[in-house]
């Protein structure tokens, strides 16, 4: 059987931060950046505005900040050796997050076969974020969809790894999930949990599962 492992990134591959916050970091405008996310966490903003409200606060972002971000942020350990065992054994994984694309779509690089995020627009922005491209909760799930049928794979193949209440749809949708760093109220509705820094562990859990 050949599996396909959905990845999460905020708080899941990047331990207690997000990439927004951490693109932020750079421009010296993570406290606004946090209090952003603590509201669409609460509910009381949704990824549209979330997405337009960043792509304002990041009218100096430049390229290299994005690189310098990408490089800095605090990922959890052995994630390049989780997804190099995933793709010997003959599986895939991919990462699917609210996150900006330009931030995402870097992860391949590191062995992920696909990565997607909100579309923003290229970076340095001359252009507006189109709210039809921000991605939510129940767009993940669709997304899973695709890659199953681009993988050849259905929902039954699937692992999921995810830290909120944005995994929620997608732990629903799939037999296998971890909850990685989160809260005990996902943790309820996850198959497994892993609390740490390291994804190799994570992983271990679900391996044979
Ligand atoms: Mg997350």
């Amino acid at each position: 059987m050949t599996r396909l492992h959905l990845f999460d990134l905020d708080g899941t591959l990047l331990h207690g931060t997000s990439a927004p916050v951490e693109i932020s970091r750079q421009l010296g405008l993570e406290a606004e950046t946090v209090a952003l996310d603590r509201a669409i966490s609460s509910g009381r903003i949704g990824p549209p505005e979330y997405a337009t409200q960043v792509h304002a606060l990041w009218a100096g972002l430049t390229e290299a900040h994005v690189v310098a971000a990408f490089e800095a942020a605090p990922w959890l350990s052995r994630i390049r050796e989780v997804w190099a065992e995933i793709t010997r054994r003959g599986d895939y994984c991919a990462v699917v997050s609210l996150s900006p694309s330009f931030f995402v779509e870097r992860l391949t690089s590191w062995g992920a076969h696909a990565a997607h995020g909100s579309v923003f627009p290229a970076v340095p922005f001359t252009e507006p974020v189109d709210p039809a491209g921000v991605l939510s909760a129940a767009a993940k799930v669709r997304i899973a969809d695709r890659l199953c049928a681009e993988f050849g794979v259905t929902r039954a193949d699937c692992v999921a790894y995810g830290d909120s209440m944005s995994d929620l749809d997608l732990f629903g949708a799939v037999p296998v999930s971890v909850a990685v760093n989160a809260d005990r109220h996902l943790t309820g509705l996850a198959t497994h949990a892993y609390t740490g820094r390291d994804l190799w562990e994570a992983y271990e859990q679900v391996r044979a599962a």
